[in-house]
């Protein structure tokens, strides 16, 4: 039975299509056709029928036409009720009448004349209504496949690049619906917070903005509180009650000290403000945990996620710069739009929910511009360069940070580069593929590559010296992690300092993967078959390619300043240049004592060159490489391929032989793998006894029995589970054998030293299952014991 069109039944009730639910009986179905949401819905339906019907779609506009005109010239048919002209889509109109038959007047007109343009009119196009916006559209899968075919059509890559911009760039109405909402919280906080400014910041007004992408805000306070400091001593001297300025003591002002008050607890004044005072504003809520605390609001009408921040103008101030850069250069928002999908769609950017161990857009687009300032000839000036071109009336100081730079870009010489995009793509991506992460700063300010060590030993002293300066110019040293990208303001500020080690490594590795496709016939010329091109093989999301594994059973650990103690961190440091190579050495030390000390293998090295193993421990004979020829080796080797190569000739002079790092712990030479990568030579190791499994149970048991109960380190904790292990459980039958390779990786890549197994004798098959446990435990225990190793030294 259909009792109204959009009802349909079911085998178990009925479905409102209109509304999008079910209705499980009929006594419910009353209700719903009764109800208050049916009837709004149904009624925004009518609404749109007849603004649809009194509608007219108008192309052939160029952009010299403005809605005025067109509205002075559509008038002669009728009253107008409105016009939404999309000039980023293609140059149409939808002319709005109040009455139906003013369409059919305009559409009886033969021929549309304005400006001595042509126009085509044709009735507006009737579409279903729905409820919601079709979810499709926000969909990422969706966007793309829309996008490729679109992509394809395009004659080089530079026309996919203006392409996407075209498609994902704000609108002219969305600008225009975010500006509003700026002005009414204006309007209202404005009442609450006297003197105050709310500035939109962020990709809303940066120039790199999307459909549907955050407003982010600040609420400038500053002026309130020198208001608020006024009329406190004022109302002092007049006595209770009342200020000069008639507000009342017990307005909002009244409740908090701005001069004393955290963020917070402004922000729970804005929120209350926020839901009690601002129509169509909902899910209102405080973030205080992120670094700058927020709060948290969505436009119900417009669909739109806005944070509201304080004590922020640092961030008012970055989006300046950035508008600087995109009106210096042209160039810069294409890229910047591409490489921003890119990134999207490779998962390299963006945390769901504020939150997480990516790349955010603002460290991304910092990326980029490093990486413009880096091209030969650069394509962006430096931070410092800008500072320079300002004048004196630019100058700008916030927080203690020098935020100068010119406000208009004809201040800015234009670039000497004449690249097109599509070798400026291809460049960013070969530029990351091999940027050597570990041992740098990424400076925008100076825009070059700080080494890493300059930052490693921010000792006492530094820190004194500061603590001696007022607060406001009070700077802690940047927070290192895997990736550092100092802001170029605040620039103690590392605004890459979430992201984790596997974050930083699927940022390079996409990088490589891209810099490889560049270099492919299918990026630069257009397949005559239709097949994809260009952006499109780059923009293919992840999973559909499958990235190339290698089978060896590898363990990687990575140089991580981060977690190293102090005093290592200064011997590094020390170490300049070289500062690879000796932490390769004392990793590979920690490795011996892994194997030797903490799991009891039988560990012997082989030293190819002389072609014959002998055993670590204790090992007297002479088994160095000859300094010599390991050093002609490194310098005929590739200058390119790694810098550790090239800083192993150069340790050589800075430090003493006691201290070189191209000795290894047991005293000998590095020399180059096949890949001109530094390594060790081998080792051999024996097992005989299962020693991984089972390891928490005995580490709990001995730790229960206070007879047994091993004291001191972890080292010598884990040395007595492996010889209760070894104790209690027979022989394996067949001894596991197997090879070690060493490896220090760095130069191209992050530094890492890469240990390479090879079973050489595995008859009881347990090889797998020791490589399993060791891919944990062996990179914990090397960190402890880089730990112990330098604290004894
Ligand atoms: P989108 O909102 O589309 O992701 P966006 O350009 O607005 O991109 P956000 O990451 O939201 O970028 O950052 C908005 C602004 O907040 C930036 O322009 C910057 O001023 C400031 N900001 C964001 N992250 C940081 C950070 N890690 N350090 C310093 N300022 C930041
Ligand atoms: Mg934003």
């Amino acid at each position: 039975m259909e009792t109204d069109k959009d009802i349909k039944c079911k085998p178990r009730g009925f479905h409102c299509t209109l509304c999008n639910v079910h209705i499980p009986n009929m006594p419910s179905l009353d209700q719903h056709l009764k109800g208050k949401r049916h009837n709004m819905i149904s009624s925004a339906r009518s609404t749109r029928k007849t603004q649809g019907e009194c509608s007219v779609y108008v192309s052939g506009i160029k952009p010299e036409i403005s809605q005025t005109d067109i509205a002075a010239y559509f008038e002669q048919f009728g009253p107008l009720s409105d016009i939404i002209m999309d000039k980023d889509n293609g140059f149409f109109a939808i002319v709005q009448f109040s009455e139906a038959n003013s369409v059919e007047a305009t559409l009886s007109c033969v021929e549309h004349q304005l400006k001595g343009l042509k126009l085509r009119v044709k009735p507006r196009e009737k579409k279903d209504f729905k409820l919601t916006p079709d979810k499709k559209t926000n969909d990422p899968q969706h966007i793309f496949d829309r996008l490729k075919p679109n992509l394809c059509q395009q004659a080089s890559v530079d026309a996919q690049m203006q392409h996407v911009v075209q498609q994902f760039q704000l609108g002219e109405n969305e600008k225009k619906a975010r500006g509003l909402v700026v002005q009414l919280l204006q309007e209202v906080f404005i009442e609450f917070f006297p003197d105050s400014q709310i500035l939109p910041f962020g990709s809303s007004v940066n120039t790199f903005g999307i459909h549907n992408c955050d407003l982010d805000l600040l609420l400038d306070i500053e002026n309130t509180k020198v208001f608020q400091a006024r009329a406190k001593s004022t109302t002092e001297q007049a006595g209770e009650g009342m200020s000069d300025d008639g507000h009342s003591e017990d307005s909002i002002l009244s409740d908090i000290d701005l001069s004393s008050a955290s963020a917070a607890e402004v922000l729970d004044l804005v929120a209350a403000i926020l839901k009690r005072c601002v129509p169509s504003v909902y899910k209102v809520h405080v973030v205080r945990s992120a670094r700058l605390p927020v709060v948290k609001f969505h436009h119900r009408k417009l669909n739109l996620q806005g944070d509201i921040s304080v004590n922020n103008r640092l961030a008012v101030r970055n989006t300046c710069f950035l508008q600087l850069c995109t009106g210096t250069e042209d160039r810069l928002r294409p890229l910047m739009y591409t490489i921003r999908y890119w990134a999207k769609q490779k998962w390299l950017a963006g945390n769901p929910g504020g939150a997480g161990p990516r790349l955010n857009n603002y460290a991304l687009t910092l990326l980029v511009i490093f990486y413009l300032q880096n091209c030969e000839p650069a394509v962006l000036p430096t931070v410092d360069q800008l500072k320079d071109m300002a004048c004196e009336e630019e100058e700008c100081m916030i927080e203690g940070w020098n935020c100068t730079f010119p406000s208009q870009p004809i201040a800015v010489p234009p670039s000497k580069n004449t690249q097109d995009l599509c070798s400026l793509l291809a460049g960013f991506f070969s530029f990351y593929a091999k940027f050597d992460f570990a041992s740098s700063i990424i400076s925008v300010r100076e825009g070059r590559a700080l080494p890493i060590t300059d930052f490693l030993s921010q000792n006492k002293e530094e820190e004194v010296m500061q603590e001696e300066q007022p607060p406001k110019t009070q700077h802690h040293s940047p927070k290192l992690g895997p990736l550092n990208l100092l802001d170029p303001f605040e620039l103690t500020h590392n605004v890459a300092g979430n992201l984790n080690q596997r974050s930083q490594r699927n940022f390079q590795r996409e990088c490589q993967e891209a810099d490889k496709y560049c270099h492919c016939l299918q990026y630069q010329h257009k397949s005559t078959k239709g097949k994809p091109w260009g952006l499109v093989r780059l923009f293919t999301p992840h999973g559909n390619v499958p990235h190339s594994k290698t089978h060896q059973p590898t363990i990687s650990i990575p140089f991580n300043s981060v977690s190293l103690p102090e005093e290592l961190r200064s011997q590094l440091h020390m170490a300049g240049d070289g500062f690879q190579l000796l932490w390769f050495q004392k990793v590979c030390s920690a490795v011996e004592e892994v194997f030797q000390t903490v799991l009891k293998c039988h560990l012997t090295r082989t030293d190819s060159v002389h072609g014959e193993d002998s055993a670590v421990v204790g090992a007297a004979e002479e088994m160095e490489t000859s300094t010599a020829s390991l050093n002609t080796s490194i310098n005929s080797c590739d200058s390119t391929e790694s810098s550790v190569s090239t800083s192993m000739a150069g340790v050589k002079r800075s430090l003493s032989s006691d201290s070189d790092p191209s000795v290894s712990p047991q005293g000998k030479k590095l020399r180059l793998g096949k890949r001109g990568r530094p390594e060790l030579p081998p080792w051999t190791c024996v097992l005989k006894h299962i020693v991984w499994l089972g390891r928490r149970k005995v580490r709990w048991e001995l730790n229960k029995d206070t007879e047994t109960r091993p004291e001191g380190s972890c080292l010598q904790v884990e040395s007595q589970v492996t010889a209760h292990i070894i104790e209690k459980e027979p022989e394996l039958k067949e001894a596991l054998e197997f090879k070690i390779q060493p490896q220090v990786v760095g130069g191209t890549e992050s530094t890492k030293a890469v240990l390479k197994f090879e079973p050489t004798s595995d008859k009881t098959g347990v090889f797998q299952d020791f490589f399993h446990f060791l891919e944990a435990f062996l990179p914990k225990m090397v960190e402890t014991l880089l730990e112990i190793q330098t604290g004894s030294a």
